[in-house]
């Protein structure tokens, strides 16, 4: 590999590691050791609603504990930091207003309201749910004008294309219409972004070689690549990982062993014998 590898698990402070998350982490950490590289963990605060207060240090004690340890970090710092989402809203900015210039980006002053109406009624069609485009035709003086009193969020406007294509590590080559992914949303209107914009915008100029993450995040990918093209960034490889699943193929329950690295410590599990 030409480039220097760089992988990193970026949780949001949203609740204790699970296995589930240690199971992503393994796979970063063991692939940044192989190629020599750097494993960086980035914590995803953008969410400050569903934030839980003592949840990072937890995760930073039980990745400790479990003697996964991390070249850069919000707690160790390094060059290309912050890596704390929070503390990086002027870098959004920035990279906002950069997309502004090469891209089409629009505010839009559709109400909660509205949207669910839209949706319904896309339903009740057997139609793609996706923004329908109100703003989109606004003129830069309404828009300017409105912004002065309305609430409103930024959307990127995706033209009509080609398919955007993620040629994953483990699933392929996988697409997706532009006519499916719709004008989709970056920041609010104080600038604080959406997590798929931030979640790129980090990867980009963290330099990640490597995204090596869950396959929930999968349909996130199309927007982010449109993104990462937008601003001439370098798309990462993409290695989405399958879930771990219950028997019967469902969501892993808690009663069968999606449990907490604070509740196995408790049970008396070793560290090696968590990661083995
Ligand atoms: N913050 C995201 C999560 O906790 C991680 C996204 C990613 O790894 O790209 O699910």
């Amino acid at each position: 590999m030409s480039k220097k590898v760089r992988v990193r698990f970026a949780p949001s402070p949203t609740g204790g590691l699970h296995l589930g998350g240690v199971r992503t982490v393994l796979f970063n950490y063991l692939f940044a050791k192989h190629y020599d590289g750097d494993f960086i963990v980035r914590i995803e605060d953008t969410d400050q609603e569903r934030l839980d207060p003592g949840s990072e240090k937890a995760i930073f004690e039980d990745l400790k504990w479990l003697n996964l340890n991390w070249d850069e970090g919000p707690d160790i710092g390094g060059p290309l930091g912050p890596y704390r989402c929070s503390e990086r809203y002027d870098i959004y900015k920035t990279q906002l207003k950069r997309l502004q210039k090469v891209a089409r980006v629009y505010r839009c002053f559709c109400t909660p309201d509205q949207l669910d109406q839209d949706r319904k009624l896309l339903s009740s069609q057997k139609k793609v749910i996706k923004y329908v485009g109100r703003c989109l035709h606004l003129s830069e003086d309404e828009s300017e004008k409105r912004a002065k009193t309305e609430n409103y969020v930024w959307r990127m406007h995706i033209p009509a294309g080609d398919p955007v294509v993620v040629n994953d590590v483990i699933r392929g080559r996988v697409e997706m219409s532009r006519d499916v992914i719709g004008d989709f949303v970056l920041c609010r209107a104080n600038s604080i972004p959406v997590f798929l914009f931030a979640n790129a915008i980090d990867d980009a100029l963290q330099e990640m070689t490597h995204v090596i993450r869950g396959e929930d995040h999968l349909s996130n990918t199309f927007r982010q690549v449109l993104i990462y093209q937008a601003l001439g960034h370098e798309t990462p490889v993409f290695v989405h990982l399958p879930m771990i699943g219950s028997e019967d193929g469902g969501k892993l329950s808690k009663r069968e062993g999606s449990l907490s690295i604070g509740d196995l410590k408790r049970e008396g599990f070793i560290p090696a014998g968590i990661t083995n």
